[in-house]
């Protein structure tokens, strides 16, 4: 199926992380199969994080198995540190994301160490990585927390961002992660930002991901869109956000998303009815969690005609 831009789900890590409530692995991997099946190509299945830090990842490895044996679903998990990526390298995902942030001070409290040693882990990282043997060797993704500001730090420098991106790059990044992690955006910044960061990267690909905390997450995902990104996160109903960022919350949500980019001609590959009816396990498994989403309140309109069934 042809698709103009990669949708990457990012429910089962982000969304979940820290809802209070353990979702059976079972369940997460019949969300998994649905999605995969209604035509998602890359989900971010879990973290490779100590069990005790974040319970909701206690089957991390089950989880990575089951997401695995889905035919051509790229699976990613994101990854604190070294020992996270090694469990990654073990278990054979796909693809690892790491993450560091552009403000010094978010890097501290979300990770308890200096953005130069979080690079230096992440350039260990990736000559172990370039170490295994081809077919076993994860796409190494470096994430850049807080690009788009910072809780603790506000607005964050364009130079300051472009410094740590072009270290990244240099540390033997495969992808970009760009997050708009607390959710201050504009359309405005983020097409300043992901341009310059786009024309920094070259042929490395480069990943938005937007909260939708103040309102402007589909119009970010357009200014993104409009300045030439075409790998974007979000997550089903819209679940999930950032624990270490006070206030912020919401992923933009997935269903959404798939139904702006197709009503405007861009094939996401993914069959919006089907992914819709995914809720419906998220729905049963966790009845408590808080489900966002305007097409899914709405329907869609009469007469819509999908841009990736159309083609
Ligand atoms: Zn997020």
């Amino acid at each position: 199926m042809g698709r103009d831009v990669i949708m990457r789900e990012v429910g089962l890590r982000d969304g979940i992380q820290g809802f209070g409530e353990f979702m059976p692995t079972e369940d997460k991997l019949r969300w998994v199969r649905a999605e995969a099946d209604a035509g998602m190509a890359e989900i971010e299945v879990t973290s490779y994080v100590p069990p005790k830090l974040l319970p909701q990842f206690a089957d991390a490895e089950a989880v990575t198995y089951g997401a695995l044996a889905v035919e051509g679903l790229t699976v990613a998990a994101l990854i604190p540190n070294l020992r996270g990526a090694q469990r990654g390298f073990e278990l054979g995902v796909h693809k690892l994301n790491f993450v560091m942030s552009a403000s010094e001070t978010h890097n501290q409290k979300n990770v308890r160490r200096s953005r130069e040693a979080s690079l230096e882990e992440f350039r260990t990282i990736v000559e172990q990585a370039k170490a295994l043997p081809a077919e076993r060797r994860p796409v190494i993704c470096g994430g850049l927390a807080t690009a788009l500001g910072c809780s603790y730090e506000g607005s964050i420098e364009l130079s300051e961002v472009l410094k740590w991106v072009g270290k990244l790059l240099e540390a033997g990044a495969d992808e970009l992660i760009i997050p708009d992690t607390v959710g201050y955006a504009s359309p405005a910044l983020v097409k300043r930002v992901y341009a310059a960061v786009l024309a920094e990267a070259g042929n490395i690909p480069v990943a938005a991901h937007f909260h939708d905390t103040r309102g402007t997450g589909l119009a970010n995902l357009c200014a993104a869109l409009e300045v030439g990104v075409r790998h974007f996160d979000a997550s089903l109903a819209g679940i999930g956000g950032c624990p270490f960022a006070p206030g912020a919350s919401g992923n933009i949500v997935m269903e959404d998303a798939v139904y702006m980019l197709e009503s405007m001609g861009v094939r996401t590959g993914i069959d919006l009815d089907r992914l819709l009816a995914v809720r419906e396990i998220l729905k049963g498994s966790l009845p408590s969690l808080q489900l966002e989403g305007a097409i899914a309140r709405a329907g869609l309109p009469r007469g819509f005609a999908p841009a990736t069934l159309a083609a």
